[in-house]
């Protein structure tokens, strides 16, 4: 019987969902590398295992179905799946002049993308012993805190991320299946251009967190590394 669990990352290759797969093979989880493009999964594949993680690389465009039922398809075993993969969209996005098709891009990434992936990798996931699935949100999506620049695309698309983290907490009650979204701070990635002093390993420790989360833990909550973040 191999008792390791295994974690699946969604744009695991860089940035915080690589230092997520980092953290979670460094607490003995087998790492599954989703990501979209070959050369830069399996450099990641590499750079893990070089570091002494047990990782393997699961070709996944979010935005596609098929390549998504592939993905669940290749998959044996799956204890935790962390929903990172995600998209700013091209700014500036002020809501009187936005494109609607980059209101439409970034919620396929980021909404849809995630209820194709989560919905594929349900059935293995629901085999565990304690599956967990957390959604790498942000803040921005907070309509209580009004955060960041206007982002007419992103920041709803965070704000129904959050939404559907509780639709899916509700349709997991009486389960084992534990499920909340989290927030990794202002974090150096390609996707700010590095511009915080903030590390992806210091972004990951949240998702992380609700990731080994035990059986009793929050579900359908939003968290950061300071507690519930209000919504
Ligand atoms: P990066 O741009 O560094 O990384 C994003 C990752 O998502 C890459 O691996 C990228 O792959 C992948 N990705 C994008 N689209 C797809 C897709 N269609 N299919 C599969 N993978 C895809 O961003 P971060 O690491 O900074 O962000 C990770 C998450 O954290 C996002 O959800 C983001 O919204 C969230 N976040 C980040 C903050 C920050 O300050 N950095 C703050 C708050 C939230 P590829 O290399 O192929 O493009």
């Amino acid at each position: 019987v191999n008792d390791t669990k295994t974690a699946l990352v969604t744009g695991a290759n860089k940035g915080i969902g690589f230092a997520i797969a980092e953290g979670l093979g460094a607490l003995g989880f087998t790492v599954a590398v989703g990501a979209r493009d070959d050369v830069r999964r399996k450099d990641a594949v590499e750079r893990l295992r070089v570091k002494g993680i047990d990782a393997f690389g699961v070709p996944l465009d979010v935005t596609s179905d098929d390549s998504v039922a592939q993905a669940a398809a290749s998959i044996e075993r799956l204890d935790v799946l962390v929903n990172n993969a995600g998209i700013g969209g091209p700014a500036p996005q002020d809501p009187t002049s936005i494109d609607l098709g980059t209101i439409r891009t970034v919620l396929d990434t980021n909404v849809l993308g995630v209820v194709r992936v989560t919905n594929a990798l349900l059935p293995v996931l629901r085999r565990a012993a304690s599956p967990r699935i957390v959604n790498v949100s942000s803040n921005m999506g907070s309509l209580a805190l009004r955060t960041g620049p206007i982002m007419a695309a992103y920041a709803p698309s965070k704000s129904m991320l959050n939404s559907i983290t509780v639709q899916y907490a509700r349709a997991f009650e009486g389960t084992n299946v534990v499920i909340n979204a989290c927030c990794p701070g202002y974090v150096a990635t390609d996707f700010t251009g590095h511009a915080s002093t903030r590390t992806p390993e210091q972004g990951a420790a949240i998702a992380i967190r609700l990731a080994t989360l035990p059986d009793d833990g929050p579900r359908g909550g939003f968290f950061d590394d300071d507690g519930v973040i209000p919504w």
